[in-house]
């Protein structure tokens, strides 16, 4: 998981690295006075912000409050902004660049340094770039990051904070279960104190389960898509009016070209997934009604998911939430025959085949 800046900067503070001052904002109102000047930075996740305008800069209060009016609410690389961070403006001298990774070629973390900091890395010439291999058994050691000092040319005041950082570095990297900790720019102020202007931090996701204080809300998702993802259920809002839900990513974005194809657009993808419990399908009807649809479209092969229990489930469902739309069923696979009979019985049509069961939803649901 992608963290934002300021919660990369907090577990950076945390850790004994360097930060500027500062505070999240989503409102004006939760503006402090102004004393002096300051960055305003757009909290998206994604990085060059700077190039994208989703950067300002202020030198009184009222700048300060026309910058953060401007990008609350504003798109910045495509992403919405609903939280910006403001910082002490830092007095630059010099940018570096420092991140530590994991190295799938070695599986081991790899620290990346450079002099030519503040660009991407990517844009930067491999001769001007650092790379060290750290041991996971050994871990961080001061030679390491005298081998990088050297390397980047720094002068031996700058060089002792660099050292320290890179201890406090690698300890954030492994005690926090990151698969990326990228400080870009680490800025050498005009004071000659270095200090991080950006944070990016990647926890693993594998870990995140020992990590419940990062909690990040998608700005991009609808209420219904928030829903979804507390209940565990992959679900995404679309515009057309045939409800979805499905089993398997693939057979879901195939149901999704397949209505497409027969001139039916889909009102939302939803993929139940490899489950074998009544309680979840019904619950996927719940989500899916929520959304208002003009007719359902269940497409299940069943496997891990066996059919007859799909079918109780929509049984159920259909009791539980009193649905009068319209529901179109395709089973097949595992159990498709009992699945079928329980459906029958309960006078709700099935089809064999994914495009009989479409062409008749696109039908019911009142053609394209
Ligand atoms: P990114 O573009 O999304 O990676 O955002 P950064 O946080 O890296 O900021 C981009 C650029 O803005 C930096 O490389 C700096 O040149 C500039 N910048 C950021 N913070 C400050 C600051 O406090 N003072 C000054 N003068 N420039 C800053
Ligand atoms: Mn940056």
């Amino acid at each position: 998981m992608n963290l934002y800046e300021y919660m990369g900067k907090d577990i950076f503070r945390k850790n004994g690295l360097p930060v500027p001052e500062g505070y999240v904002v989503e409102k004006q109102s939760d503006l402090k006075e102004y004393r002096k000047p300051v960055v305003v930075k757009s909290q998206i996740l994604l990085g060059g912000r700077g190039k994208s305008g989703g950067i300002k800069f202020a030198k009184s209060g009222e700048e300060l409050k026309s910058a953060v009016n401007e990008l609350i609410g504003s798109k910045v690389r495509g992403l919405a902004v609903t939280k910006v961070l403001v910082e002490e403006m830092l007095n630059i001298q010099h940018e570096y660049y420092v991140s530590i990774t994991l190295s799938r070629e070695h599986r081991a973390p790899i620290l990346i340094a450079s002099s030519s900091g503040g660009v991407e890395i990517e844009s930067v010439p491999q001769k001007e770039i650092f790379t060290r291999v750290i041991d996971p058994l050994i871990g961080y050691s001061d030679y390491i990051g005298r081998e990088a000092s050297k390397f980047m040319n720094l002068k031996p005041e700058i060089a002792s904070q660099f050292r320290s950082i890179l201890r406090s570095l690698y300890k954030t990297f492994t005690e926090e279960d990151c698969e990326l900790v990228e400080i870009n720019p680490l800025v050498e102020t005009k004071e000659g104190k270095l200090i991080a202007a950006d944070a990016k931090v990647i926890i693993d996701n594998d870990a995140l389960y020992r990590h419940k204080e990062f909690s990040i809300t998608d700005p991009e998702k609808t209420p219904l898509e928030l829903e979804a993802q507390a209940k565990g259920y992959s679900f995404i809002e679309l515009d057309g009016k045939i409800g979805v839900i499905a089993n398997g990513a693939g057979l879901t974005m195939a149901t999704l070209d397949a209505l497409t194809l027969h001139n039916g657009k889909p009102r939302n993808f939803l993929d139940l997934g490899g489950t074998d419990n009544v309680e979840i399908v019904a619950n996927a009807f719940d989500l899916v009604l929520k959304a208002d649809p003009k007719a359902i479209l269940i497409n299940i092969f069943g496997g891990v998911t066996k059919a007859d229990t799909v079918a109780k489930g929509i049984v159920e469902a259909k009791k539980r939430f009193n649905i009068s739309k319209p529901i179109v069923v395709r089973l097949s696979g595992f159990n498709e025959d009992e699945g079928r009979k329980i459906l029958s019985e309960n006078k709700i049509e099935t089809y064999p085949t994914m495009m009989e069961a479409v062409e008749r939803v696109v039908k019911v649901a009142g053609g394209a």
